[in-house]
């Protein structure tokens, strides 16, 4: 008797056996998706450059009197 389990993805019963091979996800989609959706979160949290940067202020501008 197989384990079924519930896909973390779409909630489809997956049996849960060497035959299975995206297991706990119902096929390599919904893994796919899984996966993809987790690294854009982590991505979004460690992406340094959606992080204010300082900008070098502007030296020959206005501010420069010659
Ligand atoms: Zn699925």
């Amino acid at each position: 008797m197989a384990k079924e389990v519930s896909c973390p993805n779409c909630g489809k019963p997956v049996e849960w056996s060497e035959q299975s091979q995206w297991r706990p996800f119902c096929s390599e989609r919904c893994r796919l998706i899984d996966l993809g959706e987790w690294l854009n979160e982590s991505h979004r949290i460690a992406d340094p450059t959606d992080a204010p940067s300082e900008d070098p202020p502007p030296s020959d501008d206005l501010s420069t009197p010659h």
